[in-house]
């Protein structure tokens, strides 16, 4: 899982600077899992990617990893614009996004959690939203640990 980290930082951490948000991490060390790590990476970069894009300026990204009942649980925390609760349930759909994010032309097609949701049913993990209007957005994957991924 560090490695795992450690090749998506670079990809994202730019990103940071360029809005001045501030961005801290906590990642349990030596955690071990079976899975695809592209597509672990794949996960950890649409979830940021989100936090940066709804986030203004000045805002808090928190990124936490931890094992969990046998699983990694991989959190993405952020300070933005939330998600009303009319559009959670929609919000893994394709292409579906919300009218705020649309108006604010972050330019996004609406496909960054349907991959993620895909991803995560494909190692029989699980995905959960937390969102407040104007306070901020948790979402949190957990991946079992050992998984023989034979379907
Ligand atoms: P893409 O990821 O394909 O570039 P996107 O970000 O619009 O486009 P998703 O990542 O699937 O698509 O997200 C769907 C919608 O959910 C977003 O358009 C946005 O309205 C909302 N959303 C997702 N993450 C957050 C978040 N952290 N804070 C607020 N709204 C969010
Ligand atoms: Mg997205």
């Amino acid at each position: 899982v560090n490695d795992v980290v450690n090749e998506v930082l670079p990809i994202i951490e730019q990103r940071f600077e360029d809005k001045h948000l501030t961005f801290d991490k906590a990642v349990d060390d030596h955690i071990q899992l079976t899975a695809d790590k592209e597509k672990v990476k794949q996960i950890i970069i649409n979830l940021v990617d989100n936090a940066v894009n709804y986030t203004p300026e000045k805002g808090n990204i928190y990124l936490r990893i931890t094992e969990c009942n046998d699983s990694v649980c991989i959190e993405v925390e952020d300070t933005g614009i939330g998600i009303e609760k009319e559009a959670l349930p929609r919000i893994f759909e394709r292409f579906y996004r919300v009218d705020k994010a649309r108006s604010r032309n972050t330019g996004g097609t609406g496909l960054g959690l349907a991959i993620v949701k895909h991803i995560v049913e494909v190692h029989d993990g699980t995905i959960e939203i937390e969102s407040e209007v104007n306070k901020g957005t948790k979402i949190t994957v957990s991946l079992p640990i050992n998984n023989d991924m034979q379907k």
